[in-house]
C-alpha cells in the first residue's frame, strides 16, 4: 500500500471558478494564468477545466510548448515576455503572445526582425516598481514598438500592487489612463483582486490567477466566500497511529505543545516534505485547522518531515485509518496559510512531487460543453 497522502485536483471546480470570472467581468476577455505548473496543479489536468478561457498567461517557454501539445489553439501570453535572442524565433513557431516590458527585450526584437506579426503587450510600470517601462518613456518605447514591421498589435499592459487592499488601485490607474491616453490598443490591468473588487479596471482583459484556483487573493477565505468560487486542490490523508497523553507530556520535535489534560492525539502521514507549510503553527491560541473525518480540529506540535499530529478531542471516534483533510473540500486553503503566516498561494504552488495526485474530472457532456 502506498503511504495513504493524496491529492485530488478538481477540474469542475475550476471551469466553475472561471464561470464565477466570466460573471464579475462580463465584458472582458480573460486569460486563465497557469504560471507554476498552474499554481502546482498541473498544467494537463488544470487544462479541461479552463478551456473556456480566451487564452492562457503563464512565464515558461516549455509550458507554453505544453499548451500547444495539449491542443490548445488559441492565444497564449508570456506574462515576463521572453528572456533571450534565441527566444524570438520561438514566439512565430507556436504564436505566443508576449509582455514587452524593458529596453532590452526591444532591442532583441529589433535585432532578431522576426517575421511576425507578433501580439505584443507594452507593460507600464504604474508604481509596482517590478517590471515595465516608466511612465516618461512608455510612449517612446510604444512608438519604437509599432513601427517595428514584426509588431501586430500592441495590449497596453500593467499590474496592481494593493488590488486586495485598503490602498486599491486608484492611484496606478490614473498614472495608466494618463500615460495611455489617445495611444490606440486593449488594455489588460486585472488580477484576481481587481477582476473581483476594481471592475473599472476590467478593460478588454482580465488576468485571473488564484481566484480560478478557488483561492483568495487576500489570503483570507473569508474575503471571497461570497463569490461561490470552490477549491480546486484538496490534501488528504489519514491517521497512521493515535496517542494518549496525560498532562504534562509534550509532542514533537521542539516539545512545543504540551498538554494540559489527558487528550489523545492523531498522527498524520503528511509533512513538509508533501508541502504541507512548516510553519503551521500546532501551539498557541490560533493554531492550524484540520479536518479528521469531516470535522474541524487543529495540528499540536511542530509539523515534521513527514507527518503531523492533531487533537482527537473533537472526534473520539477517530482512530487509524480516519480519513484527514489537509485542505481544500471543507478547509479553505487560506485558513491553513494564515496559521502559516502566507498565503494560500504559496501551499498550492509548494505541493511536492512526492505526492500522489488524482484528478476528478468533468462529464463528457460538461467537456463538450466547454470544447
Ligand atoms: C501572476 C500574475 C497574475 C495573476 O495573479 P493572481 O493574483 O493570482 O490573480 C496576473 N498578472 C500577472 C502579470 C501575473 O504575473
Amino acid at each position: 500500500m502506498p503511504r495513504p497522502i493524496h491529492a485530488v485536483i478538481h477540474q469542475p471546480a475550476l471551469a466553475n471558478n472561471l464561470d464565477v470570472v466570466r460573471r464579475c467581468a462580463p465584458q472582458s476577455r480573460a486569460w486563465a494564468v497557469v504560471k507554476a505548473n498552474a499554481y502546482g496543479h498541473g498544467i494537463r489536468r488544470a487544462f479541461a477545466g479552463l478551456r473556456a478561457a480566451d487564452g492562457f498567461g503563464l512565464l515558461d517557454l516549455n509550458e507554453a510548448v505544453l499548451m500547444r501539445e495539449l491542443g490548445w489553439q488559441g492565444p497564449i501570453l508570456l506574462l515576463e515576455g521572453f528572456f533571450q535572442p534565441q527566444d524570438v524565433p520561438l514566439l512565430e513557431q507556436y504564436r505566443l503572445t508576449t509582455s514587452v516590458h524593458c529596453e532590452e527585450q526591444l532591442r532583441m526584437l529589433e535585432v532578431a526582425r522576426p517575421k511576425g506579426p507578433l501580439a505584443i503587450q507594452l507593460k507600464l510600470n504604474t508604481g509596482m516598481n517590478r517590471l515595465g517601462f516608466r511612465p516618461d518613456q512608455y510612449r517612446a518605447a510604444w512608438e519604437r514598438a509599432r513601427t517595428l514591421s514584426c509588431v501586430g498589435s500592441i495590449v497596453h499592459m500593467t499590474h496592481f500592487s494593493d488590488a486586495d487592499s485598503a490602498r486599491g488601485i486608484a492611484h496606478q490607474l490614473a498614472v495608466f489612463d494618463a500615460t495611455t491616453a489617445n495611444l490606440p490598443g486593449e488594455a489588460s490591468l486585472s488580477n484576481s483582486a481587481a477582476t473581483l473588487w476594481h471592475p473599472q479596471a476590467h478593460r478588454a482583459w482580465v488576468r485571473p490567477g488564484v481566484v480560478l484556483y478557488g483561492g483568495s487573493p487576500t489570503g483570507h477565505a473569508a474575503d471571497v466566500a461570497s463569490f461561490g468560487l470552490q477549491p480546486a486542490m484538496s490534501l488528504h490523508s489519514e491517521l497512521i497511529s493515535v496517542q494518549d497523553l496525560q498532562p504534562g507530556d509534550t509532542v514533537g520535535y521542539g516539545s512545543l505543545f504540551k498538554a494540559e489534560r489527558p487528550m489523545r492525539i492523531g498522527v498524520v502521514a503528511c509533512g513538509y516534505a508533501d508541502g504541507y507549510p512548516r510553519h503551521a503553527a500546532g501551539w498557541g491560541d490560533k493554531p492550524a485547522p484540520v479536518l479528521v473525518d469531516g470535522v474541524r480540529t487543529r495540528l499540536v506540535g511542530r509539523v515534521s518531515m513527514d507527518m503531523i499530529c492533531v487533537d482527537l478531542t473533537p472526534c473520539p471516534k477517530a482512530r487509524v485509518g480516519s480519513a484527514v483533510t489537509l485542505w481544500g473540500q471543507g478547509l479553505p486553503i487560506d485558513d491553513v496559510a494564515e496559521a502559516s503566516g502566507t498565503v494560500g498561494y504559496e501551499l498550492m504552488c509548494a505541493l511536492a512531487p512526492r505526492v500522489p495526485v488524482t484528478v476528478a474530472t468533468l462529464t463528457a457532456p460538461e467537456q463538450q460543453a466547454l470544447a
